[in-house]
C-alpha cells in the first residue's frame, strides 16, 4: 500500500526540496541526493505507485507513455545519450528504500571502460 509519507511524495508537494532536472505534468526528475556515480538522478511518476511492478500493472497506458517520454528527455536534458545506466530497486529486499517508483539514472566514465 502507497504510504503518502515517503520521501518522494514530500518531494512532490514541495514539502522536501529537490534539484529538479527535468519536470513535466507526469515526471518529475531530479538529482540522488547521495550520488553513487558522476551523474546520479531519479526519474519519477507524479502518481502514486510503489514500485515497477505496480506502476506497470496499475498506471494508465497514457501515464506509461508519458513516463518513459519524461525520462528520455531526461537522459537526453542530461546529454546521456549513449553513456549510461537505470536501475529500479524493487522490494526492501534489493534495496528499495523509498516506496515510490523512481529509475534511477546513473553515468560515469567509469562505465565506458568497463565495456
Ligand atoms: P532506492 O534505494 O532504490 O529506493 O533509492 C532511493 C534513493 O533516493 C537513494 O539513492 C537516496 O539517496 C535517494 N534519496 C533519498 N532522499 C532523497 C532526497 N530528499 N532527495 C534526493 N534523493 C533522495
Amino acid at each position: 500500500m502507497y504510504d503518502k509519507n515517503n520521501v518522494f511524495a514530500k518531494i512532490l508537494r514541495g514539502e522536501i526540496p529537490n534539484k529538479t532536472v527535468y519536470s513535466d505534468d507526469n515526471v518529475l526528475a531530479f538529482y540522488d541526493v547521495a550520488p553513487r556515480a558522476r551523474v546520479h538522478v531519479l526519474v519519477i511518476p507524479r502518481g502514486e505507485y510503489t514500485d515497477i511492478f505496480d506502476f506497470t500493472q496499475n498506471a494508465p497506458a497514457d501515464v506509461q507513455v508519458a513516463f518513459w517520454n519524461g525520462f528520455r528527455n531526461t537522459v537526453e536534458k542530461l546529454g546521456l545519450r549513449d553513456n549510461f545506466r537505470t536501475v529500479a530497486n524493487t522490494g526492501r529486499g534489493a534495496g528499495q528504500s523509498v516506496m515510490h517508483f523512481h529509475i534511477h539514472i546513473m553515468s560515469d566514465e567509469r562505465f565506458v571502460e568497463d565495456f
